[in-house]
């Protein structure tokens, strides 16, 4: 029989997240002070996260020890399986050899837990006793709300109200998790009113409910700020999926020439990644990277590199990053995860540098990718992921056409047993494709 799934040992799950910012052969661009336009320190940081967070997030270090409770948790879910895609590679009919990493098998359903479960964790150990979040399509949310119970924490989630009235099966988990959730814009906050002041019927966006959930952190006593993507601690935890990767392909005896991911945040992406990017930097390999975004929400293909803010408010520091504007509502999509306005900084310099390329696509494209991959391999994928697939179909069908025979490695990062009301509307045909127009990107740009 020919082997299909790559699995290690729970003594395997990594004993150490990997920091990319060890290794760049650049300088990252400082976070600024809105105000000033001086380098804010992490004392900027500390109102809304517990210090070892903050650390993390300016660290430099190259390796960073993932504490023993925390392994201990990962342990229900990880390490997590590699599979070839052999199905799918025959029904494409191509020379190209597909893996994903899958970590839809958490409790939760994606790698957000990844992220959650050391941010709870660290909390905790802070004498923090409730954690603030915001949350788009709720896998986010609903992995805060697991970690929160597994530490012993509460747990408020602002969830994008389009997200809230399109998927209450996130919320029911976030209830049964024992944590609060309300659709965001609300009127618990100064930024959610000045938001329905303006627009009563605002779909919410995740930079709105990032301003409402960073508001009540930094205005309560005993309560901190937790964000699921977009920081560098966040991209570092994630790194144990590309670690475990590594680990994996050479269990196949292969390994990529290309890795793909998709890119809301860029934690998912840089979870898989930046490990092999790592690989190019210092060992001579050679793989290319390619993140894939919606149409709908083309940060990295059409926005801008430049400072902006990370919410709408404006309240959190300016980062550098590709943004579309951090007014820019993207239009109700269902790959809710991927309706934000920028990107994770350490992503975009990667993109600027060269060392990332980016790719948009329509979302009747990548559902009808994402069928395609159930039909062949089982899984049905978050329509998130169906991005990353449509993506890995394309490179497939480039490769047989220049006669190559590629190593296609990418992150399955979710599965979509919450979407199936998306899938029904496809199905039927009813999915609009929407190309977001250059006037409405370039209003949005303007006010930066
Ligand atoms: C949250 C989420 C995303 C988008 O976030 P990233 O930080 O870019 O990973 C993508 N896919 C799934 C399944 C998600 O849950």
């Amino acid at each position: 029989m020919e082997q299909t799934k790559f699995l290690l040992s729970e003594r395997e799950i990594p004993e150490r997240w990997y920091n990319v910012v060890a290794d760049l052969p650049f300088a990252l661009n400082p976070p600024l002070n809105p105000e000033t336009r001086e380098p804010v320190g992490p004392e900027a940081l500390a109102p809304i996260f517990p210090e070892a967070i903050v650390l993390q997030e300016v660290s430099t270090e190259r390796y960073i020890p993932i504490p023993e409770e925390v392994r201990g948790v990962y342990a229900l879910w990880r390490p997590t399986p590699l599979y070839r895609a052999r199905r799918l590679e025959r029904a494409l009919d191509t020379p190209a050899h597909i893996y994903y990493k899958y970590e839809g098998v958490s409790p939760t359903g994606s790698h957000k837990p990844n992220t959650a479960v050391p941010q709870a964790y660290y909390n905790r150990e802070e004498g923090v006793r409730r954690l603030t979040t915001e949350t788009g399509a709720g896998q986010w949310g609903s992995s805060l709300a697991f970690a929160c119970r597994v530490m012993g924490l509460e747990c408020t989630v602002y969830m994008v109200r389009v997200s809230y009235d399109q998927k209450p099966y996130r919320r029911i988990m976030m209830e049964t998790y024992g944590s609060e959730v309300f659709p965001s814009p609300t009127d618990r906050t100064r930024a959610g009113r000045k938001v329905l002041e303006e627009h009563p019927d605002s779909p919410g966006s995740l930079g709105i409910a990032i301003s409402e959930a960073v508001e009540d952190a930094a205005t309560s006593e005993d309560a901190k700020y937790s964000l699921g993507s977009v920081l560098n601690h966040v991209l570092l935890h994630q790194t144990v999926i590309g670690q475990e990767a590594i680990r994996q392909m050479e269990l196949s005896g292969e390994y990529p020439d290309v890795v793909v991911g998709c890119v809301g945040g860029g934690s998912n992406f840089g979870g898989i990644a930046l490990p092999f990017v790592r690989e190019n930097l210092l060992n001579g390999r050679n793989t290319r990277f390619v993140a894939v975004e919606p149409t709908a929400c083309p940060t990295l293909t059409r926005g801008r590199y430049t400072y902006d803010f990370g919410d709408t408010a404006g309240t959190t520091p300016l980062m550098k990053m590709h943004t579309l504007g951090h007014t820019f509502v993207p239009p109700g999509i269902h790959a809710g995860g991927l309706r934000y306005h920028g990107e994770a900084p350490l992503i975009s310099a990667l993109v600027e540098h060269g060392l990332i390329e980016a790719r948009a696509y329509p979302q009747n494209a990548t559902f009808e990718a994402g069928v395609r991959f159930a039909r062949a391999e089982g899984i049905l994928p978050a329509p998130e992921v169906a991005h990353a697939i449509k993506a890995v179909i394309d490179l497939a069908q480039e490769a047989r056409e220049a006669g190559e025979q590629k190593v296609i490695l990418f992150n399955l990062c979710g599965h979509g047993h919450f979407d199936l009301a998306a899938y029904e509307q496809y199905l039927a045909g009813r999915l609009e494709d929407y190309e977001y127009p250059e006037e409405e990107i370039d209003r949005s740009l303007a006010g930066l």
